[in-house]
């Protein structure tokens, strides 16, 4: 018996200690980083951008063409095109070991079929939609020698002001981390080593959109529970989808840059979630961090990235010029320079570079794949699921085509350019439908189209009023085209007005003013504040930016060929002064003053609290109704689940699509817990008089939070179930109670 004893417990030891088998990938990355010398390793941990300008050919100066020649250079961001990837990674092929680099790009709405903004698609809340964006961005990119693109940013925000929450998936957790594993997938497709995959990256780790008073780059101070709850669970979520890179970010962190910051990137991302992948620093982040008064040279500042865990310098050149250096003088211990090179070599391995590092450089492929009649009718599908229909007093959308003369009115009408949005890859023959030339290939013969730019987008001059009223009289009904240029969001465009721009507003009112039905068309990266559009405009649509096809999504959509389903996911405010301003708030101990406000929540004196334009919030041609909630249990015991059930009708004339909402709230608990937070959704197409029954499963996950010494789980008690068409519109409410 003692010797089976000891037999056991040996082998039981001996298996403890065995790692797990390498795969044949890491073999031959363990096998590469034998030969590498240390100025080699610190090479593939370099990043540099291509000077590619807009129009012209790629250059690569002669430094960095000699840099990476001699093996210095790991990837290169802004060198696109079959020809000049090509062109650059021959230089690659010319170093010692012949690694291939990593070309990257920021491809985030679309390639060179543009896709509406992220925050657009995020109003779609079909993650199919979202996914396939993503997919024929992926597929375009890779045929054009992309490797690797830097999306998608999966920062949760709650401020307007904040000109990147075009690029997000905005405020609110649960739809952003459904929204950053679509988007993971459509990116990374079947995965990496087919032709058409990329590369994803989640960023900007972390909590990049809390930006104390939504400044850009601005300084981010949060709790720990904020942290975990809010900003966190998108980033893990990308990182369970499988998401190849991360990337971290300008700001600092409760006194940290978040480039520097290891409980970060070392403790979180590669300690609890155990994440495979690389991670790259934010553009020049490293260097930043001298400026941030975090380091005291550029030497310092790579010490303390790669002491964190950013593994790659995009653009500090501090790992390129310091790197070596630091581990000479035994600053940084060699295994951190090993394990951030194994990281990257390891994805360089599953892309399939080292058996042919130009597979993705395929010009026969390029002028196939970009901008294909399939691509276009995606991005068009895409950008109508965008819209939100935000009013429509008297049913005056859609258009009926036996209107004789429409009155196309404001700066916005024919701009093709700023269909495209922030953050869109530049081509010389760019093709983008502006909302005019998509009536002009939408209205029939008998239908007149009149134009009037009215103003320009910043104007103060209303020389142009003139000529739009003049449009307006001689018109049946009056479409107007209002709100941002592109360029307005996006980034370092925080903005602390943000109404709609210029004296458009006032161009609204004097059309109005002519007595003419008016639909407003409002286009822009962020939510705008537009208060007296909201109360006096007949119809709006809010359509962000909407890409290539933007013109021909909204005409489709003005003339009821596609009935809007969209629902914003971001709250927007009636004032500045609300913001940050979100749904899922907490009460107070006080009870509001007024009435429109949901109870016990602190109140100004001056408005109400309640958005202008809910989360969750967006209309449809058509009316549905709500009705019988079922809770299958009215107790559940720990681990067990709950179904709930609902019927959803369509009650109107049109077919047409409605995202039904879930939210639940934890009544009592140790920590005080949201009033409501979407659990689940389901977006469902009606015919009319159609109905269906919706099934939802509340699981444990759903209930659970994190509670006073930050473990994540649930406590008994009281919760509340509520079913509506938007945050600010429960219809179906019902009571559990969690037992054990
Ligand atoms: C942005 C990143 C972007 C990078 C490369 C930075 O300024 O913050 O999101 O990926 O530039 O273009």
């Amino acid at each position: 018996i003692w010797s089976l004893l000891f037999f056991l417990c040996f082998n039981t030891f001996l298996y403890a200690q065995k790692k797990p088998a390498l795969t044949k990938n890491e073999d031959r990355v363990e096998a590469l980083l034998a030969k590498m010398t240390l100025e080699e390793k610190v090479g593939q941990l370099n990043q540099y951008t291509g000077e590619r300008l807009a129009t012209g050919p790629v250059t690569v100066n002669s430094t960095k063409y000699a840099d990476i020649k001699e093996g210095k250079v790991g990837s290169m961001l802004n060198v696109r095109g079959a020809k000049d990837t090509r062109d650059v990674q021959k230089i690659a092929m010319q170093s010692r070991l012949k690694i291939p680099l990593l070309f990257s790009l920021d491809v985030i709405h679309g390639y060179r079929v543009t896709f509406p903004i992220p925050l657009a698609e995020a109003s779609s809340w079909d993650l199919k939609a979202i996914e396939q964006s993503a997919r024929v961005a992926a597929t375009e990119a890779a045929a054009s020698g992309i490797h690797w693109t830097f999306a998608p940013m999966v920062d949760i925000s709650r401020d307007p002001r904040w000109g990147r929450v075009m690029e997000g998936a905005g405020e609110d957790t649960y739809l952003g981390s459904l929204i950053a594993r679509a988007r993971v997938r459509g990116f990374q497709g079947k995965g990496l080593g087919n032709l058409d995959a990329v590369m994803a990256c989640a960023k900007h780790f972390a909590a990049y959109g809390a930006a104390i008073a939504g400044r850009d780059y601005n300084t981010v101070d949060m709790s720990d529970r904020l942290l975990w709850e809010v900003y966190l669970p998108p980033f893990k979520a990308a990182a369970d989808e499988g998401v190849a890179t991360f990337m971290n970010s300008f700001n600092d962190l409760n006194g940290i840059p978040a480039t520097g910051n290891r409980y970060l990137q070392r403790d979180i991302l590669k300690g609890k979630w155990n994440y495979p992948g690389f991670v790259v620093s934010d553009w020049g982040s490293i260097r930043e961090m001298i400026p941030h008064g975090f380091a005291k040279d550029n030497k310092e500042a790579a010490l303390l990235a790669i002491t964190a865990g950013s593994d790659m310098d995009m653009e500090s050149h501090s790992y390129i010029e310091n790197l070596v250096q630091l581990v000479k003088e035994q600053k940084v211990p060699l295994n951190l320079v090993d394990d951030a090179v194994r990281r990257i070599l390891l994805k360089k391995f599953e892309l399939g570079l080292f058996e042919d590092p130009y597979r993705f450089s395929n010009e026969a492929r390029e002028k196939k794949i970009l901008n294909s009649d399939e691509n276009r009718k995606a991005a068009l599908e895409v950008a109508e699921k965008s819209i939100v229909l935000l009013k429509n007093q008297n049913q005056l959308l859609p258009l009926s085509k036996d209107l004789k003369t429409i009155a196309v009115i404001g700066p916005l009408a024919k701009s093709n350019n700023d269909m495209k949005g922030f953050w869109s890859v530049t081509w010389d023959n760019d093709k983008l439908v502006s909302l005019y030339e998509g009536l002009q290939n939408k209205v029939g013969k008998n239908t007149q189209l009149l134009y009037a730019e009215g103003c320009g987008i910043s104007d103060t001059s209303k020389a142009g009023f003139a000529a739009a009223i003049e449009a307006a009289k001689k018109a049946d009904i009056v479409v107007m085209a209002v709100g941002e240029t592109f360029d307005m969001s996006g980034e370092g465009k925080s903005r602390t007005s943000i109404g709609i721009p210029g004296i458009q507003e006032d161009l609204i009112k004097a059309v109005k003013a002519t007595g003419k039905p008016v639909v407003v068309l409002i286009m822009a990266g962020r939510p705008l504040i537009f208060n007296w559009t909201a109360d006096h405009a007949d119809a709006i649509l809010y359509t962000w930016w909407l890409g290539s096809e933007a013109g021909n999504a909204m005409s489709s959509v003005l003339y009821g060929d596609y009935n809007p389903a969209g629902k914003l996911p971001i709250s927007f405010p009636r004032s500045v002064g609300q913001i940050p301003i979100y749904y899922s708030a907490k009460n107070t101990g006080r009870p509001s003053l007024n009435e429109h406000d949901i109870a016990y929540r602190s109140t100004y004196i001056d408005m109400p609290n309640s958005p202008r334009y809910a989360f969750g919030y967006g209309l449809s041609y058509t009316s549905f109704s709500l009705s019988d909630l079922v809770l299958n249990k009215s107790k559940i015991g720990d681990g067990e689940n709950l179904t709930v059930s609902c019927t959803l009708k369509n009650t109107g004339n049109y077919a047409g699509e409605e995202v039904v909402q879930l939210y639940i709230q934890d009544i009592f608990a140790s920590v005080t817990r949201p009033v409501k937070e979407l659990k689940d959704f389901q977006k469902v197409m009606l015919k009319p008089g159609e109905s269906k029954t919706l099934s939802f499963i509340v699981d444990k996950e759903k209930l659970s939070f994190y509670n006073q010494q930050m473990k994540w789980g649930t406590e008994p008690g009281a919760f509340k179930i509520m079913i509506g068409d938007s945050s600010d519109h429960i219809i179906l409410k019902g009571d559990f109670e969690l037992v054990y």
